[in-house]
């Protein structure tokens, strides 16, 4: 198999190289098809896919039932803007409500998007119901956050490169360190409206809070009239073991945040879902998006739910999650500082640059990729086949040994 025109992998890269922006470092792989949990290069080579495109391939690559809707809806219709109505974001509105136990959805595109408009969201609801003074809203957010690539977002990352250059920044927002409960709530004011927190920060490295420590942060908010915002787009929709990380701490937040895998990756679907009285702030004219909510994205989005339950990819994220870490146990110690995660979300740290290790793990046809220099996230698609996901310890294991 070759790639677009018979063009050779070293064309390709050689291409992107100079008529790309840089803005990202990938593994030499130029990839041309891929299927369920595996891919194939341009020169027929297949790997084992265990990054998922970071969660947003949950339901595996080209998943046949998100296809053939994508495919009919596609000959049907496919963008009306919301100046009409069409006859998929209804159902895909009481679906993902239902699903969420909450009241209201907000449809947009990309994940950054949907943090803005939780963020837009919060703090009306902080003037309009909370009674906060015009323009003084805090929100609270933790060191090692990741919420997307906006300039707002950027503004209160705690990663420099991420930073770097881009400012002046939105004000607004303080920063605790993510687990430490007392340091939350020290900052909370009347002016706070929310807290926006991931349940296990991913980009930082597979960070987990401390066991209760989100319990904690829900209970905190609720007695101070602040709204809990949790950014589930990476660890939602089954990634952990459970339809969302707050699930394992029986923690209802006032606000999810999804993407990524909403879609299955199909196309680009995120979305709010939130209470009635907080999501009412919205208003015609004060939000919006040309594709959020859009036929396509609203059948692709519930078939990508479909095919969560039907195939029980919660349970099966719980238990092929459980043996994965069983059998990671064993490498722990060497260059293996520590093996931590929850689901098939899991972080390998190690006590040097992952990057070569990834390299190598690519030769034997494994691929991830490193998070944050030393962690080597392991996030593959859920309905992964056992048999694949041992044979993936094997690979890390003869590597990291
Ligand atoms: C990926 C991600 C985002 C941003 O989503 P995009 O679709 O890339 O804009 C935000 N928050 C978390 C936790 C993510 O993993």
């Amino acid at each position: 198999m070759k790639g677009a025109g018979d063009l050779s992998a070293d064309q390709l890269l050689a291409i992107e190289e100079s008529w790309g922006a840089h803005n990202y470092h990938p593994l030499p792989i130029v990839i041309a098809q891929a299927q369920g949990a595996w891919v194939t290069d341009v020169d027929g080579r297949r790997y084992l896919d265990c990054l998922s495109a970071y969660s947003a391939l949950n339901q595996g690559h080209v998943h046949p039932t998100i296809l053939k809707v994508f495919q009919e809806q596609a000959a049907r219709v496919t963008l009306t803007s919301r100046a009409f109505h069409n006859d998929q974001l209804p159902l895909l509105c009481r679906e993902l409500a239902e699903r969420c136990h909450s009241d209201t959805v907000l449809p947009m595109n990309t994940g950054a998007e949907a943090v803005e408009t939780a963020i837009k969201a919060a703090r009306r609801w902080g003037y309009q119901k909370k009674g906060i003074a015009p323009d003084t809203a805090e929100i609270v957010v933790c060191h090692g956050n990741f919420h997307g690539r906006t300039t707002t977002l950027v503004g209160f990352s705690s990663e420099p490169e991420y930073r770097r250059h881009f400012g002046p920044f939105t004000p607004g927002f303080v920063a605790v360190p993510f687990g430490d409960i007392d340091a939350m709530h020290a900052v909370i004011r009347p002016e706070t409206c929310a807290v926006l927190i991931e349940p296990i920060q991913c980009e930082a490295g597979i960070v987990m809070p401390p066991a209760g420590y989100l319990r904690a942060v829900a209970d905190l908010c609720r007695a101070n009239d602040v709204l809990l915002m949790a950014d589930e787009i990476q660890t939602g929709l089954g990634r952990t073991g459970a339809w969302f990380a707050c699930d394992h701490e029986q923690v209802r937040p006032d606000i999810y945040i999804l993407g990524k895998a909403l879609s299955g990756g199909f196309y680009p679907v995120s979305a709010v879902v939130g209470r009635a009285d907080v999501m009412n702030v919205f208003t015609p004219g004060s939000h919006g998006s040309t594709y959020g909510g859009s036929p396509l994205a609203a059948a692709v989005a519930r078939a990508a739910l479909r095919v969560i339950d039907e195939e029980q990819l919660v349970d099966r994220a719980a238990t092929l999650g459980r043996a994965l870490m069983k059998a990671l146990a064993s490498i722990r110690g060497g260059v293996v500082l520590d093996v931590r995660g929850r689901g098939l979300l899991v972080g390998i740290e190690l006590d040097r640059p992952a990057r070569i290790y990834c390299e190598r793990l690519m030769a034997r046809g494994v691929l991830c990729k490193e998070t944050h220099e030393r962690v080597i996230r392991l996030a593959p698609p859920l309905v992964i086949a056992a048999a694949d996901l041992h044979w993936m310890v094997e690979q890390i294991v003869a590597v990291l040994h």
